[in-house]
């Protein structure tokens, strides 16, 4: 299959996870996926398939992607704070339908390789730093979006804590199965109360905690 002919198999597979927002399609056909992807992997860059992009992590899958994208409903206006930035990929996304992207990673080297891309691609409104994603970005909060791509047993709190009033967060959890779900917490504009709603299985590494064992705490009891 030629380039093209991966790249319109990859816009099938969004319109097929039940993407219709135009700015998401776009988004997802403008970024380079191939950019993203080790050179060992590049023949599958437009595979629907998360792929390794070293240090034991991978790329999410593409209808991932768009589906937590499209579930977090970013507008133009809007700074976002992205836990995990990985490959870069869907930091990249999220710059195109942003203002800004604020976006924590913990591995160093992942968000070198990471940064190169985003500048080689012109993504220049984009903030990153080596962090514990548990965190959040204190300096800059609140925000109105916060999408987190590894997966905790809950909610972490302080993230939530960081939410604006009428803020969306679009977060993996594990769920006691042992599988793991996407849910999304909206925070109430009047009231400041989480509602939950769970969007589906997913499949994501682990949010590590890199600090200290009390940042391992989820909040349950926010709904
Ligand atoms: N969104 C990425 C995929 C991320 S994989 C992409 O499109 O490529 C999850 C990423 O979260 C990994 O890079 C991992 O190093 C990072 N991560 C895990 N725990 C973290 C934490 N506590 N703080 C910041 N980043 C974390």
């Amino acid at each position: 299959m030629t380039p093209h002919g991966r790249k319109l198999r990859l816009a099938t597979v969004v319109r097929e996870a039940g993407i219709a927002d135009s700015g998401v399609l776009s988004a997802m056909a403008q970024v380079p996926r191939e950019a993203f992807v080790p050179e060992a992997f590049q023949d599958q860059a437009y595979e629907n398939r998360a792929l390794p992009i070293g240090h034991g992590q991978t790329v999410s899958r593409p209808d991932v992607v768009a589906t937590m994208t499209d579930a977090l409903a970013p507008t133009r206006r809007m700074k976002v704070l992205e836990v995990g930035t990985g490959s870069g990929y869907q930091t990249a996304i999220l710059a195109h339908l942003t203002r800004r992207v604020y976006t924590v990673e913990q591995d160093r080297s992942l968000l070198r390789l990471a940064r190169e891309r985003l500048t080689r691609l012109r993504c220049h409104n984009v903030t990153s730093r080596i962090g514990d994603g548990w965190q959040g970005w204190p300096e800059q909060a609140p925000f109105p979006r916060i999408l987190v791509t590894a997966a905790a047993s809950g909610v972490p709190s302080r993230l939530a804590d960081q939410l604006d009033p009428g803020g969306v967060m679009v977060t993996p959890v594990t769920t006691p199965e042992g599988g793991q779900e996407l849910v999304r917490l909206t925070r109430d504009t009047d009231t400041g109360r989480f509602t939950e709603e769970r969007l589906g299985q997913v499949r994501f590494v682990p949010l590590i905690s890199t600090t200290d064992g009390s940042a391992d705490r989820a909040d349950h009891e926010r709904s």
